[in-house]
């Protein structure tokens, strides 16, 4: 029999009704801030992810589903969004026309990582990038707007993490301390970290081996006056409108973020962000565009799900039409539509079954009523109409049968 890949999944009701409220939740609360939608494809030359995301990340150099198509080009199927978010705000010019922009995605992503609970090899994002904005409002806005989704569609018990990376003038300063410290304690770290130390000892602190163990200890970060302004600014936005605390240990994995970090994480295990994100000043640069400010944010959408929980949902009532002879079979199809057609959920069609069959199946999908139709009362144009609960039956004449199965549903 075909066999699912590992690390993929298939999602049936009631579970893909979570993605659809998130979705909708995150498009209403988009709208609102003025963010508009961008439908990216799911596969772009390989070549965007290394410049973008970064040689040295675990995505690019671990995770990412690379190949090559039968043109010999090097394709990658998109394990994040920004990327594509910029290479299309580049290539269609926005940067001449119209150079601030409020960009959402959503939609799947593919990280050939080790599958468990909250990290999948397919998993969809929603994400937000507002560009050319560098004030500090900017990073209070967006942030304040992740919260208003994921609040609104209930996730429970997240904290808020922010931190500063600084700027390519104060960076260089703490990445040297870094590196000095950790060196002392390089026999100790896991074999990725030791690579890391050299390349990128920021990333250290964001291992999931070695990271916790440096907190409280760590050099802390000396913010050239410019960013810790720009910092302090962000922070002073976001008091009373969010709770948040300022971790020093929070890096981020992935090459391209300046300035403003932050991420929104449920519980303590390794898989606990629900949504991440940062300033990224300049990507858009070092892509091949002008000096261009953008800061944006991605969430998980599986993991947002998570941290709501079960929810119940009000059942939908709905009637199951029932056919009792053959002779009757067309009629009821037509019933069907025709109730369909005035909005009422209706369910039925397994005509050559018989009755007890018919009802069996009205009673699994849980229809609040039947309409049965036989010989008897297709020639008095009437159907009867059941209600599967108190078991009451009425008879109720064809021209009159969508009005009052509305006026009961
Ligand atoms: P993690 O530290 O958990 O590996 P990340 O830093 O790789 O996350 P980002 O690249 O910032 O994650 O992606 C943004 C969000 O996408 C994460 O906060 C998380 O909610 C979600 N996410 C990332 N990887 C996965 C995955 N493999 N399965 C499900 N969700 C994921
Ligand atoms: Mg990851």
């Amino acid at each position: 029999m075909a066999k699912l890949v590992r690390g993929f999944r298939d999602i049936f009701e009631p579970q893909s009704k979570n993605f659809t409220e998130l979705e909708n939740c995150a498009r209403g609360v988009f709208s609102l801030y003025g963010f508009g939608e961008l439908r990216l494809p799911t596969v772009e030359l390989k070549e965007l992810f290394i410049k973008s995301t970064g040689e040295t990340t675990d995505i690019v150099q671990k995770e990412m589903y690379a190949f090559e198509d039968a043109g010999h080009r090097q394709l990658a199927i998109r394990p994040e969004g920004t990327p594509g978010v910029v290479r299309a705000y580049l290539e269609n010019n926005f940067t001449q026309n119209a150079p601030v922009q409020k960009f959402y995605y959503i939609g799947n992503m593919f990280r050939a990582e080790r599958p468990q609970a909250g990290r999948y090899r397919e998993f969809e994002q929603i994400g937000a990038e507002y560009i050319g904005n560098a004030a500090p409002a900017a990073d209070a806005e967006v942030i304040l707007m992740l919260k208003d989704i994921v609040a609104k569609f209930g996730a429970k018990n997240y904290k808020v993490k922010i931190n500063s990376l600084g700027c390519d003038k104060c960076r260089p300063l703490y990445r040297q301390a870094l590196i000095d410290f950790l060196s002392k304690e390089k026999e100790t770290l896991c074999e990725n970290c030791q690579t890391r130390l050299e390349k990128n000892p920021l990333r250290v602190l964001d291992c999931k081996l070695d990271g916790a163990r440096f907190a409280g200890r760590v050099p802390t970060m000396h913010l050239c006056p410019e960013c810790q302004a720009h910092f302090d600014e962000v922070q002073r936005l976001l008091k009373g409108k969010i709770d948040f605390e300022v971790d020093p240990m929070l890096v981020r994995g992935l090459d391209y973020y300046s300035r403003t970090v932050f991420e929104f994480q449920a519980g303590d295990a390794s898989q606990n962000a629900i949504a991440a994100g940062g300033r990224y000043d300049t990507l858009i640069k070092n892509m091949g565009g002008p000096a261009t400010p953008a800061i944006g944010w991605a969430m998980g959408a599986e993991r947002v799900i998570l941290s709501r929980g079960e929810v119940a949902r009000p059942k939908e009532k709905s009637v199951c039409v029932v056919s009792l002879e053959k002779d009757c079979n067309e009629t009821a199809f037509n019933l069907m539509q025709a109730l369909r057609e005035a909005g009422v959920r209706t369910e039925g069609g397994l005509f050559e079954k018989n009755v007890k069959g018919q009802m069996k199946q009205a009673d699994r999908c849980g229809a609040a009523y039947a309409l049965i139709l036989g010989g008897d009362e297709l020639s008095k144009k009437v159907a009867t109409l059941k209600d599967l609960q108190t078991g009451e039956q009425t008879q109720i004449a064809f021209d009159v049968l969508t009005d009052e199965v509305k006026k009961r549903i």
